[in-house]
């Protein structure tokens, strides 16, 4: 199946050094990156590593953009960051803002693409849904971003971009002299939930989700971070080791007959292979439970022999469901299952002892809401009946 061929790094990533002027962009790049590219600009070895921190604690906690403002570093030393990096973010094209506060960035990166970022306000906190890659090579025949034909990973400074200028939005950098503990934040949760399927882009995704998660970065727990995967099964392991983020899946479905036409990359790993991938993720990761997405589409998974079913496989693994209402875009070949039957499979879930929220469609009047996700420019679709024909209709 070529569509779900892993893309590679070199075929998506654009080269870290920007090509005006041929200074390096400081989002993003690992500690060790950081570190090494210090060295090459002459810091002495023996200081690198504490400028790296210092340097972080600008960037990340501070929302400081400007190497002048860094005022612990030295007047010459500032001035040799000047001449040698940079300081870039993805740039903010629109933003929209939901009757329900939800808010909708759509943000440009490097080579004119475009991907989109939502901030969900909640009680008390605030999730930010992130996008990995512009577009997917998926083509889950539910979702508006697999209709998008354009695919480029996202870098990891794209990545972890996306977090800054949502609290730049939210006016969310600290006063000077003034703390910004993570309980009391606007934006206190990342999920991986937005355009692209975030392990097929691992690298820059872990290396994103390391500055959020570091004490001298954005400084999130990894517990809310959650990264949601449609299922590529070689990955997940090396998700609980080298990110160790909360894991939600994307299943869908309780056959592999229905699974097969709803997220096509289960005809590479079926049902039973990415349980069994799943049954080791919590102890490997140190994490509580994975969350269970599962789209109620009318008549194709919602029925009561599917919620029997889907507790059944799940046995062992501690999860929680999460039912989610079909949200509909332009051209979609289903419908949202009704509010009774998701009731009913809902209660069914529950009754097996799972937690089974149903996800309350959040900024739909915006297009924000979960796989409504598009780039407006990418006109490249494809037709009515393509998408028909891969849905099995
Ligand atoms: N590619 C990853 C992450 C992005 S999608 C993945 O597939 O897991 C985030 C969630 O929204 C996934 O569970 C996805 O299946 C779901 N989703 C996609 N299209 C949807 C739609 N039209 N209505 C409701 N949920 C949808
Ligand atoms: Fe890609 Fe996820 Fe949409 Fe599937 S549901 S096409 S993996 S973004």
């Amino acid at each position: 199946m070529a569509h779900t061929t892993p893309i590679t790094q070199d075929m998506l990533t654009l080269p870290r050094k920007l090509p005006e002027g041929g200074k390096t962009n400081l989002i993003g790049l690992t500690r060790d990156q950081l570190r090494d590219a210090l060295v090459d600009v002459g810091t002495a070895e023996k200081q690198a590593k504490m400028r790296v921190g210092q340097i972080w604690q600008w960037l990340y906690q501070k929302g400081v953009r400007d190497f002048d403002a860094m005022t612990n570093l030295a007047k010459d030393y500032r001035a040799l960051l000047a001449d040698n990096f940079v300081i870039e973010l993805p740039e903010v094209v629109t933003r929209q803002v939901s009757e329900d506060g939800t808010r909708k960035y759509l943000v440009k990166i490097a080579g004119g693409h475009e991907v989109e970022v939502v901030y969900i306000p909640e009680e008390g906190r605030g999730t930010l849904c992130i996008s990995s890659q512009v577009g997917c090579t998926l083509t889950c025949s539910f979702c508006h971003t697999g209709t998008q034909k354009l695919v480029r990973n996202l870098t990891a400074g794209e990545i972890i971009g996306q977090v800054m200028l949502a609290r730049d939005d939210l006016g969310e950098w600290p006063e000077p002299g003034r703390p910004n503990p993570p309980e009391a934040r606007l934006l206190s949760n990342i999920v991986l939930m937005g355009m692209g399927e975030p392990l097929y882009n691992f690298e820059n995704v872990r290396d994103a989700m390391k500055i959020a998660m570091d004490a001298e970065g954005i400084c999130l727990s990894r517990r809310r971070i959650t990264l949601s995967t449609s299922g590529v099964v070689p990955e997940i392991a090396r998700t609980a080791q080298e990110i160790g983020c909360l894991l939600a899946v994307s299943f869908h479905a309780t056959t592999d007959e229905v699974r097969d036409r709803l997220v096509p990359i289960n005809k590479r790993w079926n049902i039973e292979e990415l349980l069994g991938a799943l049954r080791d993720y919590p102890k490997a990761s140190n994490s509580e439970r994975i969350t269970f997405e599962y789209v109620m589409l009318k008549g194709v998974n919602d029925s009561d022999e599917d919620a029997h079913r889907l507790v059944q496989l799940i046995k062992g693994i501690p999860a929680k469901i999460n039912l989610i209402p079909f949200n509909e875009w332009p051209g979609a070949p289903y419908e949202r299952s009704s509010n009774n039957r998701i009731k009913a499979f809902a209660d069914i879930v529950y009754d097996a002892g799972y937690a089974s929220p149903v996800r309350k469609p959040r900024g739909e009047d915006i297009m924000a809401a979960c796989g409504q996700l598009k780039s407006a420019t990418e006109r490249a679709r494809k037709s009515r009946k393509q998408i028909e024909s891969e849905a099995g209709l």
